[in-house]
């Protein structure tokens, strides 16, 4: 440190510094990098700051975020739209009381992610429960062409399924797969509220098999 007098200031005292010069530490080229410690503001985030080596040859990612899952984005897709599928609420015949007994608290579907859903604009599930007349048929199909893509269709009782009862009656349509394709068919007169969550369970595993290929 030295200390000058200041000609211009008169009895004024002036201190100048000389600097030091800055000095890197000296490290080794094959040493593991080490990222910066962030500083913390909240005490309970330190131990997520602490500085982590970093191996050369591993994902950057997996090191500093272990735990961290690299997945498809179609399995994502998948498992997104299987675990909620929104069913569209309508009914046709007696099958339909069966369906809406599933609903219901004793059954649950709720805790599926199955959610009943009063327009086609946003159901993704279509639940033909009851016998499909060749008056009803064109309905049945425009209610099917309202909905958004992807879609699936169950067939719920042996109604829907080939007439069921009606099968020689000349105004009962034989079976909705005439008309619109169907994923799952569930047999039964009236198939039990069992039969139906069956039929979920079995469109949610075609639903992750089909991934790759989802969205006629
Ligand atoms: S399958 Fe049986 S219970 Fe279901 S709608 Fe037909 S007659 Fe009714």
């Amino acid at each position: 440190m030295a200390v000058t007098s200041d000609p211009i200031l008169e009895g004024a005292v002036a201190t100048t510094t000389t600097p030091e010069p800055i000095t890197q530490p000296a490290t080794a080229p094959d040493e593991p990098m080490t990222l910066p410690v962030i500083p913390g503001e909240h005490p309970n985030e330190a131990p997520r700051l602490t500085p982590v080596e970093v191996v050369p040859g591993k994902a950057l990612y997996k090191q500093i975020l272990p735990g961290v899952m690299q997945v498809p984005l179609d399995l994502v897709l998948a498992a997104s739209r299987k675990s909620s599928l929104w069913p569209m609420t309508f009914g046709l015949a007696c099958c339909a009381i069966e369906m809406i007994a599933t609903y219901m608290a004793h059954y649950d579907l709720d805790r599926f992610g199955i959610v009943p859903w009063p327009s086609p604009r946003q159901s993704d599930v279509m639940i033909v429960a009851g016998t499909v007349t060749k008056k009803m048929a064109p309905a049945v199909k425009l209610l099917y062409e309202q909905m958004p893509n992807p879609k699936w269709v169950i067939s719920m009782g042996a109604c829907a399924t080939n007439g069921g009862p009606y099968t020689r009656y000349d105004r009962v349509l034989q079976g909705v797969d005439k008309i619109i394709p169907v994923d799952v068919y569930v047999p039964g007169c009236p198939p039990r509220p069992e039969a139906l969550i069956d039929s979920f369970i079995a469109l949610q595993e075609l639903i992750m098999e089909e991934r790759g290929n989802a969205g006629r």
